[in-house]
C-alpha cells in the first residue's frame, strides 16, 4: 500500500550559463518524487518541466489520489490520475507530474517484485545502449570563438568514446551553416545530428535541412514549431534528412495527432514529461504501427536517463532484420551535479555506451545527503502516519537556501 508521497524540488546555480535557440539558463531546476510503500520501500521518479508547478500538482492534486493505492497496479493508477484531470489537463505540467509518479511507481513495482524496469517492460533485447552525446550548447562568446569552443567540446565527446554527436542549431542562419560545415569537416566519419529546438519557419527549415542533407546528418530534430505539425510533411517532401521530434508532445493521443500528420521519422517522447515510461510504451507501439522508431528525449537526472535506458533495452527496431540498426540513447554531457554527484548508484558509461541496470527497479538510487544539499523545497503527503517507519517522519515542508 502506498503510504507516503514526497517531492524534492532541486536547484543548482551553474558556473557558466548555457544556451540554445530559445533561451539561456544560469540555473538547473528539477523535481524528484519518492513514493513509499507500507514496507518502507521507496520508488523514485522525476518530472521534466517547471518544478514549482509539477511539485504543486504532485503534492496537492495527484498524491492524495494515490495514497492507500496498491503500488503494483501502476496501469490503473495512471488511468485514475488521467481521468481525474482529463477535463482540464490533457497536456502540460500536470502531465509532467503524472509522468514522474508513473516513473516512481514503476521503480517501486520493480523493487517489490525484485525485477528490473526493463523486465517489467517486456525484457531486455540488449544489455547496453549506444550513447549519443548532447552538448555543444551556445555560450556568450563572439561567433568565431564560439565555433572553436563547440568543436573542442565535440572533440572531447569523441575522446570519451561517443561515436555520435548532436549539435544545436537555430542561433542564426549564417552561424548554423558554418557550424554544420565545420562539424562535418572535423568529423568526416562520425554520425552527426542537429537540433534547432523549433527555431525555424518552413523556408528556413528547408534551407538548413538541405545543408544537413548535403553533409549527411542522421536527423534534423525539432526543425519546426510543435504548434505547426502539418508543416512536418511539407518539410519532409523537400529534404532527405529524417525528421525527429516529439519532446514537447505528450500522451499517445498527442503523438497520434503528431504522427498522423506525416513527415516525422523518429518519435522523441521524454519519459519524464510524455505521461511516464508506461505511456511511452504505448507511444512506441503507436509509432511502430506506422513504421516509426522511438528514441526518447532525455534530460535531467539519472532517473530519467535510467528510464530511457530500460526503454531502449526493450526496443524492437523497425523494420526487423537479422542485423538491425542499433537504437541510441541521448546522453547529456553538459555539467550537471544533480545528475553526476547526487546518486549513490548511477548508470555505468564506458566508451560511449551505457550499461542497462539489472538490479530491481530503475537501478539508480539517489544519495539522501546529496539530495538534501540540492533541495530547496520538499513536501510530504502521508496516508497514515502511524504506519510509517521512523526514518520517514520528516518535516512536511521546509525551505532551504539554494545550493
Ligand atoms: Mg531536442
Amino acid at each position: 500500500m502506498i503510504c507516503a508521497i514526497k517531492t524534492y524540488r532541486l536547484q543548482h546555480r551553474l558556473d557558466e550559463p548555457f544556451g540554445f535557440s530559445q533561451w539561456s539558463y544560469d540555473t538547473r531546476n528539477g523535481l524528484l518524487i519518492e513514493v513509499v510503500d507500507s514496507e518502507g520501500v521507496s520508488g523514485w521518479g522525476e518530472c521534466y518541466g517547471p518544478a514549482t508547478v509539477t511539485q504543486s500538482a504532485v503534492d496537492t492534486f495527484y498524491a492524495p489520489l494515490l495514497l492507500g493505492w496498491d503500488p503494483l497496479k501502476n496501469e490503473a493508477a495512471w488511468q485514475h490520475m488521467w481521468r481525474a484531470s482529463l477535463d482540464f489537463a490533457m497536456k502540460g505540467p500536470m502531465m509532467g507530474a503524472i509522468s514522474g509518479l508513473d516513473m516512481a511507481l514503476l521503480d517501486l513495482k520493480g523493487k517489490l517484485l525484485k525485477v528490473s524496469v526493463s523486465e517489467l517492460m517486456g525484457g531486455r533485447v540488449r544489455d547496453e545502449i549506444r550513447g549519443y552525446a548532447t552538448s555543444m550548447y551556445f555560450k556568450q562568446q563572439p561567433e568565431d570563438e564560439l565555433l572553436g569552443t563547440l568543436l573542442g567540446e565535440a572533440r572531447e565527446s569523441r575522446e570519451r568514446g561517443f561515436s555520435a554527436l548532436k549539435i544545436k542549431v537555430g542561433k542564426n542562419m549564417n552561424f548554423d551553416r558554418r557550424l554544420i560545415e565545420a562539424m562535418r569537416e572535423a568529423f568526416p566519419e562520425t554520425q552527426l545530428m542537429a537540433d534547432s529546438n523549433h527555431a525555424y519557419d518552413l523556408p528556413e527549415a528547408i534551407e538548413i535541412g538541405r545543408v544537413l542533407e548535403a553533409h549527411k546528418f542522421a536527423w534534423f530534430e525539432e526543425p519546426l514549431s510543435p504548434t505547426h505539425v502539418h508543416q512536418m510533411r511539407q518539410l519532409a517532401d523537400k529534404i532527405d534528412v529524417p525528421i525527429a521530434t516529439g519532446e514537447c508532445e505528450q500522451t499517445r493521443f498527442g503523438f497520434r495527432a503528431l504522427l498522423d500528420g506525416g513527415g516525422v521519422q523518429i518519435a522523441q517522447p521524454d519519459l519524464a514529461h510524455c505521461g511516464g515510461p508506461t505511456e511511452a510504451l504505448k507511444i512506441r507501439a503507436l509509432a511502430s504501427a506506422q513504421g516509426i522508431n522511438t528514441i526518447p528525449h532525455c534530460w535531467g537526472t539519472q532517473l530519467n536517463l535510467a528510464s530511457a535506458v530500460h526503454f531502449l533495452a526493450t526496443t524492437y527496431v523497425e523494420p526487423g532484420r537479422a542485423e538491425p540498426a542499433e537504437p541510441m540513447i541521448e546522453t547529456d554531457l553538459t555539467p550537471n551535479p544533480m545528475r553526476d554527484d547526487m546518486f549513490e548508484t548511477g548508470l555505468k558509461i564506458a566508451d560511449g555506451r551505457l550499461a542497462v541496470p539489472t538490479t530491481p527497479g530503475l537501478g539508480v538510487q539517489p544519495d539522501r545527503a546529496m539530495l538534501e544539499a540540492f533541495c530547496v523545497q520538499k513536501t510530504e503527503k502521508l496516508n497514515d502516519e502511524d504506519s510509517l517507519p521512523d526514518v520517514d517522519r520528516r518535516e512536511r515542508i521546509s525551505d532551504k537556501k539554494v545550493h
